[in-house]
């Protein structure tokens, strides 16, 4: 009858409403986090990150994780140069995303930072005022959000480096030294052995971190990153204004035409303009690793130092210590050689590298045909640029470059200094410099 059917459905509701308010109220409060974005402007690109956190334990250390990154189409902010609107557009789509990602009753509370790296201080260097410029654009285009923006501005090559460390030492379990390799800098961080005191006071930085201190040792190299260095091998080839360059840093066959003006338009390169060249030249592979390491060797200067030991350019350098982790591009480069497993000894790295750059640039080519055709052409020049660093410039011996571990993240955390900028910023390193003054967000 109706009224049977009634009673059954009313039973059925009020059954189902009971089994929901038990499990209701079984279920475990939800957790809150809290927030943090920062974009890294780099000199090829920018990436935006968004950490998370519980917000009750704001204080306790390695409690915070990646939650989402997004790599901002196009070029990094200083190749806007020109057109410093555009710089703030180029940002909006990986907003956006972060307006999707942070719930929305957090995103008034969540800090939000931009730190430009190497190519704004080029950029800065070069022309002051379209730097200013870029900032002006991008600025206004971050205020636009409903996050609460804490400022854009330039890291000094000494905060990227330290921040890079406290990013490795925060996600990691035992104390590892930082190797970071950029577009236009690259930076190495370590703590010393205590008996090696610093004898350069612009190369220390004092850290507390999990309770302990450390006095780390770190230094940028302007015009060190790969594009730059790249730049500096090119002009040291082409002093003589050439019409041809024959380069043993590409591969044999490889060639390309390259315009003068754009090779030198960069403060890294552009006092060393030949004086009579023409508009372009050819550049030819010639593909041969020793050589090729005959001209990076080129770039170092090992002649002066003022300090007891030096890694190359009269810069300070205590003995290596300990382990290290090395990111950005040093695991692009390597990982696209196979080259990131510690337990290959440096003769094999040199070996496979030799081997790779006598390959024929059109094997290369067929070999790898989803690889963007500039970064293909470059890897041969990167990885003997990269081996020479390490090896010559910081000194690693082939007992010590099996300390290197080449990563990409740690944790699900991207290796790189933006975790470690964000926890300063936020008070999350429970830091206290015993001589230096805590850095900050000027
Ligand atoms: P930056 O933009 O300063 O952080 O520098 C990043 C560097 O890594 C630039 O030299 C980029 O060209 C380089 N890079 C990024 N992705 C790759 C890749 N897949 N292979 C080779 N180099 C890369």
């Amino acid at each position: 009858t109706p009224l049977t059917i009634i009673i059954t459905v009313i039973g059925v509701i009020a059954i189902v409403a009971l089994v929901t308010v038990a499990v209701l109220q079984n279920r475990p409060v939800p957790q809150k986090y809290k927030y943090g974005i920062v974009l890294d402007a780099g000199s090829s690109h920018t990436a935006l990150y968004i950490y998370e956190w519980p917000a009750e334990k704001d204080n306790n250390t390695g409690r915070v994780e990646q939650k989402h990154s997004c790599k901002v189409k196009g070029k990094g902010i200083s190749s806007y140069a020109a057109e410093p609107e555009k710089a703030g557009v180029s940002l909006t789509e990986c907003m956006r995303e972060a307006e999707m990602q942070v719930p929305s009753r957090r995103h008034q509370e969540t800090p939000l930072y931009l730190g430009a790296t190497a190519g704004m201080r080029l950029l800065n260097i070069e022309n002051r005022e379209a730097s200013d410029k870029v900032f002006e654009a991008v600025e206004k285009a971050l205020q636009g959000f409903p996050f609460s923006y804490q400022g854009a501005r330039i890291l000094s090559g000494q905060e990227e480096g330290a921040f890079g460390w406290v990013t490795v030492n925060y996600l990691d379990d035992q104390t590892t030294g930082a190797l970071d390799l950029g577009g236009a800098s690259t930076q190495i961080s370590f703590v010393p052995h205590e008996y090696d005191i610093s004898e350069s006071p612009s190369n220390s930085v004092a850290f507390r971190l999990y309770g302990n201190d450390y006095n780390l040792y770190t230094h940028s190299f302007l015009c060190y990153g790969k594009d730059q260095v790249l730049r500096m091998a090119l002009a040291h080839q082409t002093q003589s204004g050439p019409v041809t360059m024959s380069d043993p840093c590409f591969h044999p066959g490889y060639s390309v035409t390259r315009n003068y003006n754009a090779l030198y338009d960069s403060p890294c390169v552009s006092e060393r303009k030949p004086k009579e060249a023409p508009l372009n030249f050819t550049h030819t592979g010639v593909g041969n690793f020793f050589q090729c390491q005959e001209v990076v060797k080129t770039l170092f200067n090992f002649t002066s130092c003022k300090y007891s030991r030096c890694s190359f350019n009269g810069i300070f350098q205590p003995p290596l210590q300990g382990s290290f982790g090395a990111f950005s591009a040093y695991y692009f480069v390597m990982n696209f050689l196979n080259l990131t497993d510690s337990s290959i000894p440096l003769e094999t790295v040199k070996a496979n590298l030799a081997n790779y750059c006598e390959t024929p640039w059109n094997q290369i080519k067929q070999q790898h045909p989803k690889v963007k055709e500039k970064y293909l052409a470059e890897y041969c020049f990167s990885g003997t640029y990269i081996v020479t660093l390490l090896t010559e410039g910081y000194n690693f011996t082939k007992e010590t470059f099996s300390k290197i571990k080449f990563i990409k993240e740690i944790k699900g955390s991207d290796a790189g200094w933006t975790l470690g900028y964000m926890l300063n910023l936020t008070n999350m390193i429970p830091a206290e410099a015993p001589d230096s003054p805590p850095l900050p967000h000027a």
